[in-house]
């Protein structure tokens, strides 16, 4: 009989430990399958992660046990799902997260390989399953059901897996909708046509050798977008795969790597890609080649760090600095830092990409930690963008037709349109209105879970939390005082869209947000239209402001600068910073000049100043000096405690607790403990939260303690613990 030590598939930290089942059948188990356990009267999925042979039957063992040793009920694979590189970065994760391991796998694994019960039905089929709309009435509806109702009906169609199953089986029952199937569109292998590799200008050129030759094993390649670093990864890549090595390229999200792949497949075969728009299916069949040993190139985004890539000779992660390298929730993996791991194990060369590097980066390449490389000059030596920042305060400088915009922006747009060229306007937020309120009480409406004031979205005339998803339908009347008359306060992307459409009523405008990111390749598709130049107006939040090579956008607008400098985090004035720079470098690429508009009310705030000019050095500079004034990262690390219950009482009362506990531990050394503060989003899942931020400068200084604090708050009922180690954000 074969004893197995098995993790079960509740990520949590206080389930981080092994169970025992028996196994009496005939194959051999080895550590790293999946098996189906009895546990608390449930059927779920265990990790084996020991297998010990033992010379008696179930019967005896029992007699000898202390608890009872239950029979696993079936095994699911037959091989180990990571290879041994992979079992061992899991483990190294473990420790620097402070995470259970059952997180790491399930972050590791695609979705048809996670170690959970819901996996194993995930389709490995060759056809499509889409919802139609059947019956639009909305009688007897949830506000959920009543989102995903109208969102099909807008779409004509959608596909299945792109919706939450629980409402689409409760519409069906309700007879609202109905399925279609269509064979399966496979990763569409866009036939592109080969090319060759450009001349390199002699900085793109000191550049590759460096990054190939012996010696240094991490850089940062610091260059402004159009710089030719993208030009640079392409002839690293084929230099390392002529030795024999494979390359993983990450690029930050879904809507960049469709532009990546591309320009990989003109100079490569043999790509797999991992993102998480791929299907389940999709994902499964890129994965086993990679491990097969198939390819020699991956790109993705975050989560292809894991790639159970063989002999990696370079990893080259573009765009460093953008938080969606950072999971938010646990582990709480950076890739970069996973990458870190992984290249003490394959010793490959490690690239970070970007025109902005993140502050921790730029200052562990100036101590020489990471070696520095410069692109400074733009291909074809085209200019940066000649900016305007424009007081929106001055009444004078506002358009006449519209609040909006400024008089500077509307002429500029109006004579694009004119010259048959592009524009982009960045509007960092989605959705048509941030809130709504009574005309008459002035009440607005907040989330139920977490308090957040909700959002109206004009596409399917709903409220909704932008923070956890809760929905409902926009009320016909105030609930508190019974009027019937909403103000619509602020603008988002949808409204913005709404406004240059009546203005400009000729135009062609496109809109990018998250909201439009759910309909599968709709993303895809107006980006190559936007190529195409098939748009003469592309609206959109962040997801527009990066990467993308438009030749012919020569305006870009920012309509609302200051939106995210009032988001209390540290990190807050690097994002704005970050964003307002990237959006004003996609105007104007190789061969035409470009202009860019900032619209402000802040208009002497050195964010909105120093992303005017593209000065990067003079801004680190100055938020240096602010962290260090504040103490914030890089001049200390953070870790961030969230504990969360249901009973109040209980959690204020451990909270303090805590936090006198870890002062009494940290009185001797650098170390800060800040809270219990009560976080911005009070309530998650229904659960209270709590945070305590700890600040410090070694990690020996806390590894015990924080180890030491998650078992205490294990052995108490009723509390969750969940460490986040270098937080995105301090609040
Ligand atoms: P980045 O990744 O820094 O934004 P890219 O590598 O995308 O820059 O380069 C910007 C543009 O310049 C692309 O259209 C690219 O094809 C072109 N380019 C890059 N390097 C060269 C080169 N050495 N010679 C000619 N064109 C180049
Ligand atoms: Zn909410």
């Amino acid at each position: 009989m074969q004893i197995l030590d098995v993790l079960i598939e509740y990520g949590i930290s206080s389930l981080d430990r092994t169970f025992s089942y028996a196994y009496q059948g005939e194959i051999k188990i080895k550590p790293g399958i999946r098996v189906l356990v009895n546990f608390n009267h449930k059927e779920i999925v265990g990790y084996v992660v020991d297998v010990k042979e033992i010379d008696m039957d179930l019967k005896e063992y029992q007699k000898e046990s202390l608890f009872v040793v239950k029979e696993i009920t079936k095994v699911i694979d037959e091989e180990p799902l990571l290879n041994e590189e992979l079992v061992k970065l899991a483990q190294d994760m473990k420790e620097y997260y402070f995470a259970p391991l059952m997180s790491i796998y399930q972050a590791m694994l695609p979705p048809s390989l996670k170690p959970k019960r819901s996996s194993l039905s995930k389709p490995k089929i060759s056809y499509d399953t889409f919802v139609i709309c059947k019956d639009e009435n909305e009688e007897d509806l949830t506000p959920k059901q009543i989102e995903t109702l109208r969102l099909i009906k807008n779409y004509k169609k959608i596909l299945r897996s792109e919706l939450k199953p629980h409402l689409v089986k409760a519409l069906f029952e309700k007879n609202k909708i109905d399925f279609v199937l269509e064979e399966k569109i496979r990763l569409v292998q866009e036939e592109v046509s080969k090319k060759d590799d450009l001349v390199l200008s002699d900085e793109q050129k000191r550049a590759l050798d460096s990054i190939t030759e012996e010696g240094h094993s991490t850089y940062l390649l610091e260059g402004v977008t159009g710089s030719g670093k993208t030009e640079v990864y392409l002839q690293a890549s084929r230099r390392i795969i002529e030795r024999g090595k494979t390359v993983l390229m990450l690029v930050p999200e879904i809507s960049l790597t469709h532009q990546m792949v591309k320009r990989f497949k003109e100079r490569f075969d043999n790509i797999a890609i991992l993102h998480s728009s791929l299907t389940p299916s999709e994902k499964y069949d890129e994965y086993r080649l990679i491990s097969q040993g198939k390819v020699n190139i991956v790109v993705g985004a975050r989560s292809a760090i894991f790639a159970p890539l063989k002999n990696i000779g370079l990893v080259i992660i573009d765009e460093e600095h953008v938080e969606t390298y950072k999971q938010e929730t646990t582990p709480y993996y950076h890739a970069l830092k996973v990458a870190l791991m992984r290249q003490k194990y394959h010793k490959f060369k490690l690239v970070l990409g970007s025109a902005t590097p993140s502050l921790e980066t730029k200052t562990r390449a100036l101590k020489g930690i990471y070696h520095q490389l410069y692109l400074t000059k733009r291909i074809n030596d085209s200019s940066l963008p000649k900016t305007t920042i424009v007081n929106m305060l001055d009444l004078n400088n506002i358009d006449n037709d519209s609040i909006m915009f400024s008089k500077t922006l509307r002429e500029k747009i109006q004579d694009r349109l004119d010259k048959k060229e592009q524009t982009m306007l960045l509007i960092n937020k989605r959705g048509y209105a941030p809130y709504i309120q009574c005309s008459r009480c002035q009440m607005t409406l907040k989330c139920p879970t977490c308090g957040v004031i909700l959002s109206y979205h004009q596409f399917d005339d709903m409220l909704k939390c932008h923070h956890c998803g809760y929905v409902s339908k926009m009320p016909s009347s105030c609930p508190k005082c019974g009027h019937t008359k909403f103000y619509k306060i602020g603008f988002g992307s949808e409204k913005v869209e709404e406004e240059i459409k009546r203005l400009y009523p000729y135009a062609r405008v496109a809109r990018l947000d998250s909201d439009i990111a759910l309909v599968k390749n709709k993303v895809k598709d107006t980006l190559t239209k936007f190529e195409n130049n098939e748009i003469d107006i592309l609206i959109g939040t962040q997801m527009i402001a990066k990467g993308h090579d438009f030749r012919n956008v020569t305006l870009v607008g920012v309509v609302l600068a200051d939106l995210g400098l009032n988001i209390p985090s540290y990190k807050s004035s690097e994002r704005t910073f970050n964003l307002i720079t990237q959006a004003i470098g996609r105007s104007g690429r190789v061969d035409k000049l470009g202009e860019a508009i900032i619209q402000t009310y802040n208009p002497n705030h050195y964010v909105i100043y120093d992303s005017s000019i593209q000065d990067y050095n003079r801004f680190f500079n100055e938020e240096m000096t602010y962290r260090k004034e504040s103490q914030n990262p890089p001049y200390v690390y953070l870790a961030m405690i969230t504990l969360a219950s249901e009973d109040l009482n209980n959690l204020i009362d451990t909270s303090f607790y805590l936090k006198n506990h870890l002062e009494a531990k940290f009185a001797n050394k650098k170390v800060e403990v800040i809270g219990p503060s009560e976080p911005f989003l009070a309530k998650v899942n229904n659960k209270y939260q709590r945070k305590i931020l700890i600040k410090f400068k070694k990690r020996e200084d806390i590894e015990n303690e924080i180890k030491e604090l998650i078992e205490i708050v294990n052995n108490r009922k009723k509390i969750q613990i969940l460490v986040n180690i270098d937080p995105e954000s301090d609040y």
